[in-house]
């Protein structure tokens, strides 16, 4: 192996992005074969690690359904779109959103540890070749009612350090921004990216920082992932996760409790539970409100009041988040 690239980067080399060597991976059928598409616009980035805990010839498996591209995909539906949150509305450039008060977003790459198949940035139009913040930087030090910048993507752990630490240095000269936000879902497909390197540029920062995680399933989260967490909670930093209701993942009260209890039992606050944004391809994981309803019911009716997520979905144009009743 080489030693003058992280080992997290070398790891990443590992991905699965063939179908075919997947496919053999977990020992399909040739039955199975069949409900599983052999390509896609949004093409298959499934790290190792995630491969390994998928159960072998099934493709029921949790994990499986949110990275694997399937034939539902091609199920067509009116209401799933492109742009099922009109990103592009938003874009004061291309690598910058602004939709909520006091909050702006930088698309820092479009690249991501892993491919979720809901992904509602899977039709993004990402700024690949210009790799430099320095329009955005400027409008943020134009902007005095931003105090938090939220850095997504894809996700943001895929820039090495050197660019997240040249970021935070001009962040860290705009004194109305108070607050910089993860959000990231690296750690749960490639745990080494918080390694001693990452966690000492986090150190390093005068701004509140917050981290978020996406992870949908307590699979996901074994002692590796819940391990490197707990290395930011060290640093006084909280951690937070947010969750997207997905059909045939995550719909059923014993999951969501697991996963709840889980992340709380690590130290991790449950942030928000998202319901699905319509992206075409994604109908197949619909949820509906009702059940959604009574599945966060239950929750509260299980758990910590702190345990229990915000029942949101996001709607073009509102000034927040809609938060649906439970
Ligand atoms: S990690 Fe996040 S940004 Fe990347 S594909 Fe998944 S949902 Fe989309």
């Amino acid at each position: 192996m080489q030693t003058n690239v992280p080992l997290w980067r070398q790891i990443q080399k590992e991905n699965f992005h063939s179908m075919n060597a997947l496919m053999d991976f977990l020992e399909l059928s040739s039955e199975l074969r069949l409900h599983v598409l052999s390509s896609s616009h949004f093409p298959l980035n499934l790290p190792r690690r995630l491969a390994e805990k998928i159960q072998k010839n099934s493709l029921n498996d949790p994990i499986l359904r949110q990275f694997v591209p399937l034939i539902d995909e091609q199920i067509e539906s009116f209401k799933f779109v492109l742009d099922p949150v009109q990103d592009k509305e938003f874009c004061k450039t291309p690598k910058m959103l602004k939709k909520y008060k006091g909050r702006a977003l930088l698309v820092t790459t479009s690249a991501c540890a892993m491919n979720c198949r809901f992904c509602f940035r899977q039709n993004f139009p990402y700024e690949t070749k210009d790799k430099s913040f320095e329009k955005e930087i400027e409008l943020l030090k134009e902007d005095d009612s931003i105090e938090e910048v939220i850095l997504s993507g894809g996700d943001p752990l895929s820039l090495g350090d050197g660019a997240l630490s040249s970021l935070f240095s001009m962040l860290e000269l705009i004194p109305h921004i108070k607050r910089i936000r993860f959000h990231t879902r690296f750690p749960i497909g490639i745990p080494e990216r918080i390694d001693a390197s990452f966690l000492s540029l986090l150190a390093s920062c005068s701004k509140q920082i917050f981290f978020v995680i996406h992870t949908n399933h307590p699979k996901e989260l074994d002692q590796d992932v819940l391990g490197v967490l707990r290395k930011v909670l060290r640093l006084g930093i909280p951690v937070l996760s947010q969750t997207v209701l997905l059909r045939g993942v995550n719909d059923e009260e014993e999951v969501l409790l697991s996963l709840c209890k889980t992340l709380v039992n690590g130290g991790i606050i449950p942030y928000y539970l998202h319901q699905l944004d319509p992206v075409q391809g994604a109908s197949h994981f619909e949820v509906s409100d009702e059940k959604a309803v009574s599945l966060v019911r239950f929750l509260r009716e299980n758990m910590s009041g702190y345990g229990v997520p915000s029942l949101v979905r996001e709607e073009p144009y509102r000034l927040s988040k809609t938060p649906l009743q439970a």
